[in-house]
């Protein structure tokens, strides 16, 4: 066994003006390559012999909690072949195994233990991040998304799951081995929080789906759609935070990830790749991220009958700029290119 006793469980707090949730988590400041003294091409670049994911239990990870083979299936934990295996982090912002959540006041603020659960998952080829691999790898890691999505979200303190992939140090991956990560939190995000809220004004003043709304008038203008399959349709949004944004959408009306079929994670797989070796090839293979966008988890609303309004999705943002003070000062992003131009350039390429 572990011990994971005597780390420090991070705390969120919440600003009691905007409501936002912040986390601090002085736990993750142990992690080697966080402070000063590291080289910046040495988080850029580390090579296989030193890469602690080439063999992620011989260095020290706990055993993983699901590996799948380059097809997708279910394999044993000790087997060669595996493709993707999620792994708890080992440097978790949240963790903890607290049955229920318990909100503290001080002062003005709440506080909230940071319990929760932090899982990697780390595709197999040290140099082949997701623009390299073939559909049925990119389903594989789609499908361990999913499994663990379904999993985490039984858990009681769970509010929100969200699943994230960081490709590059400018995107803020710490380390260059392919991996996504899936952070299962105590609260509902700000960012999906005021994402809630807006489709849910919409819904109340239209009676749709603003998502689905959006869906159908970028079918018929048809400017910015990059990649469309028989499930999903990808597009830099007409209003675009950043240059080269792209979002994937299921055609159909969904809140959740956690009901995707078997069917349509390959669709999923398809067109994610897809955009991520468009964007590889049209920008130099930049740094990026990409996140999903779902529903929150709620155990006595297992219909989603309270979200009937949210549309689930996933954003990619390539790292084509970086915050400064009119970003910070303001929360308005600038974008340099026009979305129509972005869509134009990618759909170029051939995948
Ligand atoms: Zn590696
Ligand atoms: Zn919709």
């Amino acid at each position: 066994m572990k011990k994971e006793t005597s780390k420090k469980i991070s705390e969120l707090r919440r600003d009691p003006v905007t409501r936002d949730w912040i986390v601090i988590a002085t736990g993750r400041g142990k992690r080697p390559n966080d402070f000063a003294g590291l080289k910046k091409a040495e988080i850029a670049y580390v090579s296989k012999k030193e890469c602690p994911f080439e063999d992620p239990k011989a260095h020290g990870n706990s055993e993983p909690i699901l590996i799948l083979d380059r097809s997708g299936k279910e394999i044993k934990k000790d087997s060669p072949d595996w493709f993707v295996q999620v792994v708890p982090n080992k440097y978790p912002a949240f963790s903890g195994t607290a049955k229920q959540r318990h909100a503290r006041y001080v002062g003005p603020y709440t506080v909230l233990d940071g319990t929760g659960f932090h899982e990697v998952v780390i595709m197999r080829d040290h140099d082949r991040s997701f623009d390299a691999i073939s559909q049925a790898e990119a389903q594989s890691v789609i499908s361990a998304y999913a499994i663990r999505f379904n999993n985490l979200s039984l858990r009681s303190t769970i509010h929100y799951v969200s699943i994230f992939h960081n490709f590059g140090k400018e995107a803020g991956a710490s380390l260059y081995h392919p991996h996504s990560q899936i952070m299962a939190i105590p609260v509902v995000p700000p960012d999906v929080s005021k994402s809630l809220a807006g489709s849910k004004r919409y819904f109340e003043d239209h009676g749709k789906c603003v998502h689905c709304e959006m869906i159908a008038w970028e079918k018929k203008d048809g400017k910015r759609i990059v990649f469309e399959n028989a499930y999903f349709i990808a597009f830099c949004p007409f209003v675009s935070r950043s240059a080269f944004e792209i979002r994937i959408f299921p055609k159909a009306h969904e809140p959740t990830f956690k009901n995707i079929s078997m069917e349509e994670i390959g669709e999923c797989a398809e067109a994610l790749r897809n955009i991520l070796t468009r964007i590889s090839l049209a920008l130099n293979k930049p740094a990026y991220n990409f996140f999903i966008h779902t529903s929150p988890i709620d155990l006595e609303n297992e219909e989603n009958r309270f979200y009937p309004h949210y549309h689930w999705h996933i954003e990619i943002l390539p790292k084509t700029a970086i915050w400064a003070g009119f970003e910070l000062g303001t929360g308005i992003e600038i974008s340099t290119i026009e979305p129509e131009t972005a869509a134009q350039f990618l759909r170029k390429f051939k995948t």
